[in-house]
């Protein structure tokens, strides 16, 4: 890590003022890239001074174990605080790279929807949650991004992500049915817009395990670009290897394997966020 540290320690940018961008990474297929695009997203920014907490929002955890947090590490999860148990300071420990965190989850997740049936309120935990965290920020919860992995369906964990969040950041793989579903999720933004939060827009979509020598893939970037026009960013994540290996090393790609394609990718994706960050600051 001491590598990425050095390369961009210059780079630094200025906390915006105010309170973390926090930001979604939601699509209810999974398989798409959302935990590997939060865990490397997270990374990239991270090295480029950015202060970063992720927030594990499936009850698979894997969020959580790339990242190399074992099961013991996490005796307080994203469920305790989502219950009401624990701040969400408390399911947070921090990660092998620097300016990194995790609030990490376990299984019991899954039975939250039940367990907070009709309680009022129940869609914004998250979100005061994390307003908690911001009111009592030390130097080093002081976050300037919060990434929030969502699970794979548009369920009461996803409507809690996206009633705590400034934008939502679209994963879509390149393969045949990537629009397929787009629209429904598109739909729930627009839902949790007018009753839940006002401020929320789409981010961007990043398009995922691009492979160039695939026709396919090709036609998929295409299609995706002429649905979406500009949301779409221009940094796509090629299919590599190197990122699909570096979570059984509980690794970010980046400090598996800094100089890989994919390791590249993620970082001129932080820098495309952080430019459309500014853009949107300008506004
Ligand atoms: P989701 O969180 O949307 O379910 P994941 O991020 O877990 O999706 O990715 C699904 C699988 O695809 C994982 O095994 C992951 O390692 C792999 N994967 C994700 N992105 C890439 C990529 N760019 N190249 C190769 N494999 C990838
Ligand atoms: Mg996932």
């Amino acid at each position: 890590m001491d590598v990425i540290d050095k390369i961009y320690q210059e780079d630094r940018s200025p906390k915006p003022a105010g309170h973390p961008r926090i930001l979604a990474l939601a699509n209810q297929k999974g398989g798409v890239g959302k935990t590997t695009t939060a865990i490397n997203l997270g990374t990239a920014l991270a090295a480029i001074g950015e202060r970063v907490l992720i927030v594990d929002l499936d009850p698979q955890g894997n969020a959580s174990t790339g990242l190399g947090i074992d099961r013991r590490s996490r005796s307080t999860s994203t469920y305790d605080v989502l219950v009401g148990e624990a701040p969400l300071r408390e399911s947070v420990v921090p990660t092998a790279v620097p300016r990194l965190h995790i609030a990490t989850s376990t299984m019991d997740l899954s039975g939250l929807e039940l367990e907070l049936g009709t309680t009022p309120g129940r869609a914004f935990r998250l979100r005061d949650a994390i307003a908690a965290l911001n009111h009592n920020a030390t130097p080093d919860t002081d976050y300037t991004y919060v990434l929030i992995d969502c699970p794979p369906s548009l369920n009461l964990l996803t409507v809690n992500a996206m009633a705590a969040s400034d934008a939502i950041l679209v994963p879509l793989q390149c393969e045949f049915f990537a629009l397929e579903g787009l629209s429904q999720l598109l739909q729930t933004v627009e839902q949790v817009k007018t009753t839940l939060n006002p401020n929320l827009s789409i981010h961007g979509i990043v398009l995922t395990m691009f492979d160039s020598r695939n026709n396919l893939s090709n036609q998929v970037v295409a299609d995706v670009r002429q649905f979406m026009g500009s949301k779409v960013y221009n940094t796509m994540i090629p299919r590599n290897v190197r990122i699909s290996e570096a979570p059984s090393y509980g690794k970010p790609v980046l400090v598996y394997d800094l100089k890989c394609v994919g390791s590249e990718a993620y970082l001129k994706l932080a820098t495309e966020v952080i430019q459309r960050e500014r853009e949107l600051r300008a506004h």
